[in-house]
């Protein structure tokens, strides 16, 4: 599932390129996405143009010139792809569920300016709503702070922490404790904190618990350097092998080299360092 690091890059690519371009044409291919009549999807975005594209949790939010906002949530595979020129393609993908095109001017040598929505399992989902109704928007109207939202700093974070229990990595994944982080870079974080992904939050210290909000910073913002670079214009990738430990299992751990362990308890792959994470 996407999550900060590419998401912040997405939302800042879709902003540069469809800020203050008309929608001229919407072809909704599989509803299911969409959570709200078809017709109404429709008439709210013909004619509209986005403003500008924010990331929230690993949500997408598509501002308009209408006060409304266009509200994703990609889940486990939904992205975006340009349909045409040398960043995009298009042949349309088998499992594109809608297709918004913008204006564009052929005088200036403008191509077909557009972007599919693409998810393979069709569990993503889609609103449009007034920007005074965001909080209606499940799931984001139940979100904590996001992960890299400036006022979470150090005491909130750890104030916030002192509030769940159980394992430290459901927490991390829990979007209502903070949201953006999801499978991947939870394990990434927990690497770079030392820190074992079953770790119970009421058995670490002060300093553990420090140690984790320093790591989530710094693991982010190094991804999010990196992701920016591989996908470039690619909205629709999401590079993950520069990772250090996340689905790496078996391979040697880049900071001690013994083998790094893969389990997947819940269905949910976790991969993490036995020597550099102690239980
Ligand atoms: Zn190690």
């Amino acid at each position: 599932m996407p999550e900060i690091p590419e998401l912040q890059h997405i939302a800042r690519v879709l902003t540069e390129r469809l800020a203050g371009r008309t929608i001229t044409d919407i072809d909704i291919q599989k509803p299911i996405v969409i959570r709200l009549p078809r017709e109404d999807f429709e008439a709210g975005l013909l004619g509209a143009q986005f403003r500008s594209v924010e990331r929230t949790g690993k949500f997408l939010l598509f501002h308009t010139n209408r006060d409304s906002v266009l509200a994703v949530n990609p889940m486990l595979n939904g992205r975006f792809q340009w349909i045409s020129g040398p960043d995009g393609t298009r042949k349309s993908h088998a499992r594109t569920c809608f297709t918004l095109k913008f204006q564009h001017d052929q005088d200036q040598g403008d191509e077909e300016l557009g972007i599919r929505y693409i998810d393979e399992r069709y569990l993503g989902k889609v609103y449009l709503v007034d920007a005074e109704d965001l909080d209606r928007v499940p799931v984001l109207n139940e979100q904590g702070p996001d992960a890299l939202d400036p006022e979470l700093d150090e005491a909130a974070f750890l104030q916030r922490l002192k509030r769940y229990r159980g394992q430290v990595k459901n927490a991390l994944v829990n979007a209502k404790f903070i949201a953006g982080i999801g499978n991947a870079y939870s394990d990434e974080v927990l690497f770079n904190a030392g820190i074992h992904p079953f770790t119970k939050i009421s058995t670490l210290d002060d300093e553990r618990r420090a140690r984790l909000y320093r790591a989530m910073h710094e693991t982010l913002n190094w991804a999010a350097e990196i992701a920016a670079e591989e996908i470039g214009q690619k909205i629709d990738r999401k590079p993950r092998d520069f990772l250090n430990v996340h689905r790496k299992g078996g391979q040697p751990c880049p900071r001690c080299a013994s083998a790094i362990s893969e389990v997947s308890p819940n269905r949910r792959i976790t991969s993490f360092c036995r020597a550099c994470q102690p239980a």
